[in-house]
């Protein structure tokens, strides 16, 4: 198949594309200009594009590569927040995840939740019931996914590694495991799918103006290096922990500021923490609740929450979260006496909350809030991944009466809640798995192994059609480089239709392998370095750039 027409064919986000993109870009005046490439900024882009708006987005690391890969990896309502009576929060990111699941079943699915209760502990059987039944009350959860109340002995069936002594019971309620950047890019890739352009490593250095009025963005890439004017009659600044960086840019940095926090999570291979199923629990300095949560063939645990001064672009695990994740987990399930030695791999991310002063960080607000300074520049922050579709909603509502102030008709009303997202053409959730079957069929005609069919498909959703083709036509390229065939069909489908740009855009954000699956990556990270710089003419510089970045990234997610 020539390259020009798998482009077509693979979908509109090709990293061959980009700077033909960029260049494109500047010769027009987009409607909307999203600067921010994270779960926010893909939904506004999402939202806008659904409601008929020209619209663009920029994103100056690779799509997600913010805090959107970055967090506990949950759609969730925030069962926590309920103590801090953050009722309509929690009443509106409850009822998302029914809406999220059912719009992209292939990067969502449910997952029943341990909490567990000790004597002496916060929380007892009565205070459990009580959370349970409101969180169920205010997220509208259906009949069957309704929260149980367990013993010791059933809770202990259920998770024979907590620890016994104290244990009074459990409850059981669900929550939904998502693969955050695959999320991000799926809701990205339905944005493109409906006419928005999006470009990766293209950052705003400058905001344009036409008089005071915010009219456009000076634009760098960060790969080929070119400058682009690119103008818009209204621009979003989703860019997530850099927010309060582009207002100061507008001059518009007053009021509510940001506040930075991180939160670390460890990965565990299952050999060595065979949890069976998610729980959540108290760490024992009882300031945080830690979810620990099986995937994959690896255990995760996390997050910590502490205040974060550093460089946004790289938090990294420190000696003090490794100490404080590994003392909650032994504390929780004791016969595993976890050490350093023990965790596979880590990520650490940002969380972008709107200031409160005095609170700790465990007590800051999740809520999103949107400000609008006087030259016109609409700045979201705040929120949780679980949220994403409501707040781009607001935000293009208010693109919309803007619009309407300057005198053109109002835009349509969002269309996202029945939107499926980029493969979720499956017939919504209760299609999902008879879907997934039909695929396998497909895959092995393609060549692959069942194994191997049915986790495209289930990773992939309605675009795994498209993987078997180019599985299909990727023989040759497979064996040259020593790639597995369902590898070398994932990497060519990076590339040409999310514009993966380097390997660790592959490995972290298309793949979630350096989390998840190290040894494979370690073992075939040479094999896709060159087959990346084949399939995306690198020089010899730009190769050993990007083998240097996933080294570091490598070391970093194992060394404190
Ligand atoms: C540890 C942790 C755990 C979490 N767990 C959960 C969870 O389980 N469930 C949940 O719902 N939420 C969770 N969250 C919250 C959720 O991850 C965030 O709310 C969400 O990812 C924020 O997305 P965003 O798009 O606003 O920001 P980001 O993902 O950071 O995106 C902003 C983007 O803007 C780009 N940018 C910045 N400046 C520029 C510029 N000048 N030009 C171009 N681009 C620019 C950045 O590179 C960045 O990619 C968690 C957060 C953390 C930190």
């Amino acid at each position: 198949m020539p390259e020009t027409t798998e482009h077509v064919r693979a979908g509109g986000l090709s990293a061959l594309e980009r700077e033909r993109m960029l260049r494109s870009l500047a010769g027009e005046t987009v409607d909307l200009l999203v600067i921010g490439g994270g779960i926010t900024g893909a939904g506004i882009a999402l939202d806008a594009a659904a409601r008929g708006l020209r619209t663009a987005l920029v994103e100056m690391q690779d799509f997600a590569a913010g805090t959107s890969s970055r967090s506990t990896k949950l759609i969730h309502g925030g069962l926590r927040y309920l103590k801090q009576m953050e009722i309509k929060m929690v009443a509106e990111t409850g009822r998302e995840r029914a809406v999220v699941y059912e719009n992209g079943p292939h990067v969502t699915a449910p997952m029943r939740v341990l909490l567990p209760f000790y004597s002496g502990g916060q929380l007892g059987p009565v205070t459990s019931r009580m959370g349970l039944s409101l969180y169920d009350f205010l997220a509208q959860v259906a009949r069957k996914d309704r929260h149980e109340m367990l013993d010791a002995r059933e809770t202990l069936e259920r998770e024979p590694l907590l620890r016994r002594s104290g244990l009074k019971g459990a409850g059981c309620y669900v929550e939904y495991r998502t693969d955050d950047a695959r999320l991000t890019l799926e809701v990205l890739k339905k944005a493109v799918e409906l006419g928005a352009a999006a470009v990766n490593y293209a950052e705003v250095r400058e905001l344009l103006y036409d008089g005071k009025r915010l009219a456009g963005a000076i634009v760098q890439d960060r790969i080929g290096g070119g400058t682009y004017k690119l103008r818009a009659r209204h621009i979003v600044n989703a860019a997530g922990p850099w927010m309060d960086g582009i207002r100061e840019m507008d001059r518009s940095k007053r009021g509510k500021t940001l506040l930075l926090t991180k939160g670390v999570h460890l990965v565990f291979d299952q050999a060595r923490f065979p949890l069976r199923q998610a729980v959540y629990f108290d760490a024992p300095d009882g300031r945080r609740m830690v979810f620990a949560i099986p995937r994959d063939g690896k255990t995760y645990i996390g997050t910590t929450d502490t205040f974060y001064a550093g460089d946004p672009a790289h938090p990294r695990m420190e000696a003090d979260d490794l100490l404080y994740l590994l003392d909650a987990a032994n504390a929780m399930f004791p016969s595993l006496d976890l050490a350093p030695g023990d965790v596979e791999s880590s990520w650490a991310g940002i969380r972008p909350l709107v200031g409160q002063e005095g609170k700790s960080p465990s007590e800051i607000s999740r809520k999103d809030e949107i400000f609008v300074s006087p030259s016109g520049l609409i700045s979201i922050a705040g929120g949780k991944l679980t949220g994403y579709r409501k707040m781009a909603e607001r935000v293009v509502d208010l693109v919309s009466k803007r619009r309407e102030a300057d005198g053109l008709a109002p835009l349509p009303a969002s269309r996202t809640r029945s939107l499926p997202i980029s493969g979720g053409d499956v017939g919504g959730s209760a299609g999902f798995e008879a879907y997934v079957r039909r695929q396998i069929k497909a895959g092995t005609a393609a060549g692959l192994g069942a194994d191997e069919a049915e986790r495209i498909a289930r990773r992939y959703g309605s675009n795994a059609p498209r993987l078997f083709e180019l599985a299909g036509g990727s023989r040759e390229f497979a064996f040259r480089h020593g790639l597995p065939l369902g590898l070398a069909a994932e990497l060519r489908y990076a590339t040409l239709a999310e514009m993966a740009a380097s390997p660790a855009d592959f490995w972290i954000r298309r793949t979630g392998r350096l989390y998840f699956d190290r040894p494979g990556v370690l073992r075939l990270k040479g094999a896709v370095s060159a087959a990346m710089a084949e399939l995306l003419r690198w020089s010899s510089e730009r190769r050993e750039a990007c083998d240097r970045e996933l080294e570091r990234l490598l070391g970093e997610a194992v060394q404190p």
